[in-house]
């Protein structure tokens, strides 16, 4: 049984078989793809991908919108959305006509020259993070591991600290979380740690100022990683007070603060550092700006900029460590220039939300009506639903909340019947073509599989 809405652990388990034979019987060209795929590490292009519901991934034929097609020529309404990379649609109009024109005009694409985009973009997002000079990666992880160089640079401290169950990408000094005695522990699964991550590192619970304060308090912080929400273990959203006291802690303890913006991105055009009127001194982002394009990117605070652009012992321009080969190449900055310009724009937001907002409710009446012990949370154009209530506080309790068997059983489901929610939890994503019907079609769905579940 699970919890008041008892569960019959064994009926999960049948109905997760019942699907995972359904979802092999009617996908065998991708069954094939998979089986064939002996080249590839872990038959995947990268090993992450065979995290998935149905037991081998489906292969995409093709995206458009808020839609994907697979090779069995099955649809989707996809709310994945590339986990983020795609929140402005899949191949989004505005973005596939800029970079097409570039290439046929014969624009290249790897001159190692700047091209004039990159300074618009980096205006736009200025002007929507409130930081002001920014510089490019091709992901958020090495934007947030060339942001923390700087940051060990400038103060000539030798700790990064990050919240408990927290995702940067694979950013070293991010894989630690707080142990079951309250202690800073290597995060479960870490592969080949350069060093013991607690002597990089220092953690914190999400939401508890107390335990942010003790760290802080030795003094070796260079910066404060961190998402304003965390979106990686669930949505775990910020608690009244949290954040101003984050900013307050910070600058007492001569800690820079960085934002991490990749997915809190949905919570408006200029993420959560915007609709929430936060001020960090760097923020981090990659992915949705790109339009599905590689990108990452990192804007400091003027006074930052000014400190580094000083310091004439660092090595800024050639093998210093910050920097790579392609970072701010035409394609990805001709991409971000068209995501921003004209598809994630603020009018796009609004729509977006709201469509969220519609997802969260319907959500929420299925809990309601079946008294599941659940709950939802909204970051603007994403929502999120756990299976514990009231909703998690802190990584430490999201992570505690987790039920894998309920969650690949609900995915199968969903994806058996044409809809894709994130592998790694329950993720929606909106994008601007998302529709009130996505929606409708999804909860309809969510319903049937919760009543075959709880009867
Ligand atoms: N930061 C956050 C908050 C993320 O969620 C992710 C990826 N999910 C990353 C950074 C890393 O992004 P990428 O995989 O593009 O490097």
């Amino acid at each position: 049984w699970y919890g008041a809405a008892m569960i019959d652990r064994e009926r999960l388990s049948d109905l997760l078989a019942r699907e995972r034979a359904a979802f092999v019987a009617t996908h065998p060209r991708s069954a094939d793809a998979y089986a064939a795929a002996g080249s590839l590490f872990g038959r995947v292009p990268m090993t992450w991908m065979n995290k998935t519901a149905g037991g081998f991934p489906v292969y995409a034929a093709g995206a458009r919108g808020a839609r994907v097609t697979d090779v069995d020529g099955h649809g989707y309404v996809d709310f994945c959305l590339g986990d983020t990379a795609a929140m402005a649609g899949h191949s989004p109009a505005p973005v596939v006509e800029a970079v097409t024109a570039r290439l046929a005009a014969g624009g290249g694409l790897a001159t190692m020259l700047p091209t004039e985009d990159a300074a618009w973009v980096g205006a736009e997002l200025a002007r929507r993070f409130g930081v002001p000079r920014w510089s490019f990666a091709l992901t958020a992880t090495d934007a947030n591991r060339w942001a923390i160089r700087l940051l060990r640079a400038v103060t000539g401290r030798p700790r990064i600290l990050v919240n408990s169950y927290c995702y940067h990408g694979s950013v070293d000094e991010s894989l630690i979380v707080v142990g079951p005695d309250g202690d800073s522990v290597s995060r479960p699964g870490n592969v080949g740690a350069p060093c013991d991550v607690t002597t990089t590192s220092r953690v914190a619970e999400y939401n508890d100022l107390a335990g942010l304060e003790r760290e802080l308090a030795h003094g070796d912080v260079a910066a404060v990683l961190m998402e304003p929400a965390l979106t990686n273990i669930g949505i775990v959203l910020p608690s009244p007070g949290y954040l101003a006291g984050v900013r307050e802690l910070t600058r007492r303890y001569g800690s820079y603060l960085v934002n991490d913006e990749t997915h809190t991105f949905s919570a408006g055009p200029g993420g959560a550092t915007a609709a929430w009127g936060l001020e960090p001194d760097v923020v981090t982002i990659g992915k949705a700006i790109g339009g599905g394009v590689p990108i990452g990117a990192y804007g400091l605070s003027a006074p930052l900029a000014d400190l580094l652009s000083g310091r004439d012992d660092l090595d800024l321009v050639d093998m210093g460590g910050v920097g790579g080969t392609l970072a701010g190449n035409p394609l990805s900055v001709t991409a971000a220039r068209a995501t921003l310009e004209h598809v994630l724009t603020a009018p796009a937001f609004d729509g977006m939300t709201s469509v969220a907002t519609a997802f969260a409710n319907g959500v929420q009446e299925v809990i309601d009506r079946f008294g599941l012990p659940w709950s939802v949370a909204q970051l603007g154009a994403r929502v999120e639903y756990r299976f514990c209530d009231p909703a998690p506080t802190s990584g430490g309790a999201s992570a505690a909340a987790a039920d894998g068997e309920l969650e690949d059983f609900l995915h199968a489901y969903l994806l058996n019947r044409g809809v894709l929610l994130t592998p790694f939890h329950n993720m929606a994503l909106m994008c601007p073509e998302t529709t009130l019907a996505d929606v409708a079609t999804h909860h309809e769905l969510f319903a049937a599989a919760v009543t075959e579940l709880v009867g």
